[in-house]
């Protein structure tokens, strides 16, 4: 295992070889103790893979086509057209089957900010166009009984019975049903559970099962989701955005999915975040980048985007970093995006479906100033953090970074060989330019 060539506060080898790093932003602290360390990195499953009959996972499935009526009524879908997709909004409950959907995106049922929160606390009131659009789908008749089956669904989620439904008082049953159609707290969920000709047994579809160019539609499609809620709710100052992948890594279903959470505040995270950029506005370059370089750990690049292993985070994790001048995802060209994609999408083919994982998205909230560059953290959940993190705040890893640099680096370049993988440089060195992200700098 290389060692790194110098020390600095964040990352430091000791004698023994143990690894004490911290996260330059968050302060968070991880370790790697050589002795404590499992077995090598491989893409096996953590658990023995049975054999499971594909229809019958997919008619279980909540999130899968032969059950689009358990999920709320649809806001949008992406349609494969061509070479790229088709935007279909506001499908009606009879017309649900009439096209394949590549990705569509719907309300999370269960919201965690549910909208009743926003009538009570801000006054506010579903939207012209998606009240338009609840209004046109109930006046089907299809579309009222999905309704009623969802709201039903919420009941019973609470305890109370299905006659429930008919004695709701009006104002109640409006707000349910609102909720539906405009709440603050949607899905990005992929049309398929597995890959196409997959074997029995096989596991669901992960995001580097995608293509490049499916997996540039379904980033493009969660930030336009981000885009409008904003724009639906002046409400949410912030989007939160986020992949969790597979049960073990805290996904209510194996079927990909982003989910996306508005709230009216930017979280802990980004508030001590925006302090810190304001007073230091080269920290990401810095602190993050350029650290990682000395150390030889940057992955790959593309003009638009850099991918790094990234220390100091509950899990051992890649970081994909936006050399963008914009710090927000939905002012950022499609260009720019499609940079950000194919290293994101890189990161989690050279990782593999099998083994779960969560990625996370940060960016400078709306209504901030800071230099906030977006940033997609991609964390393997092959450790499960215990009474020793939970009393000190620091992170056992199973991996070492540099032992993670060297893994993904030997799979992105089998990918880029094997597969034609495009999009990145890959770096063999493990060093990029000096301070590559725009974020923080004089323009
Ligand atoms: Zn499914």
């Amino acid at each position: 295992m290389e060692q790194p060539d110098r020390s600095d506060g964040f990352l430091r080898v000791m004698r023994d070889g143990t690894i004490r790093m911290t996260n330059p932003v968050s302060g968070l602290g991880s370790w790697f103790i050589p002795a404590r360390a499992s077995r090598p990195i491989t893409n096996a499953p953590g658990r023995p893979q049975q054999a499971v009959d594909r229809r019958e996972v997919e008619m279980r499935c909540e999130f899968c086509e032969a059950n689009n009526l358990r999920t709320p009524p649809e806001k949008e879908r992406l349609v494969a057209a061509g070479d790229g997709f088709r935007l279909v909004e506001g499908v009606g409950a009879p017309a649900l089957g009439e096209s394949r959907a590549a990705f569509r995106r719907v309300a999370n049922l269960f919201e965690v900010v549910p909208y009743d929160y926003w009538v009570a606390n801000h006054g506010y009131r579903i939207s012209e166009r998606d009240g338009a659009r609840m209004r046109a789908y109930l006046s089907d008749s299809a579309g009222k009984a999905h309704v009623d089956a969802l709201l039903a669904a919420k009941l019973a989620r609470e305890g109370r019975p299905e006659e429930d439904l008919a004695r709701l008082p009006v104002e109640e049953r409006a707000l349910l049903t609102e909720g539906l159609f405009g709440g603050s707290h949607d899905l990005v969920i992929t049309g398929r559970h597995f890959a196409e000709g997959s074997a029995a047994g096989a596991a669901p579809l992960g995001a580097g099962d995608l293509s490049q160019a499916e997996h540039a539609a379904y980033v493009g499609f969660a930030i336009r989701a981000i885009e409008d809620l904003h724009v639906q709710n002046p409400n949410v100052r912030y989007v939160m955005t986020f992949q969790n992948w597979l049960h073990a890594g805290g996904a209510s279903f194996d079927h990909l999915h982003k989910q996306l959470v508005g709230f009216d505040g930017w979280g802990v995270i980004l508030e001590r975040e925006a302090r810190l950029a304001r007073s230091r506005p080269g920290i990401y370059n810095e602190a993050i980048i350029d650290q990682a370089s000395g150390h030889g750990l940057v992955l790959a690049e593309n003009d638009h985007a850099v991918l790094l292993v990234d220390i100091g985070h509950r899990h051992p994790t890649l970081g994909i970093y936006s050399r963008s001048a914009t710090m927000r995802p939905w002012e950022q060209s499609e260009e720019e995006v499609r940079g950000m994609s194919d290293l994101i999408h890189a990161a989690h083919r050279a990782r593999g479906s099998e083994v779960p994982s969560n990625e996370d998205w940060f960016y400078a909230p709306r209504d901030c100033d800071a230099p906030i560059p977006w940033r997609v953290l991609v964390r393997w959940r092959i450790n499960n953090p215990s009474g020793f993190e939970g009393g000190t705040d620091l992170y056992i890893h199973p991996v070492s970074p540099f032992a993670m640099r060297d893994w993904v680096r030997d799979r992105l370049r089998r990918l880029a060989a094997g597969e034609g993988l495009r999009g990145f440089r890959l770096l063999e060195d493990g060093r990029c330019a000096r301070s590559p992200l725009r974020a923080g700098q004089a323009s």
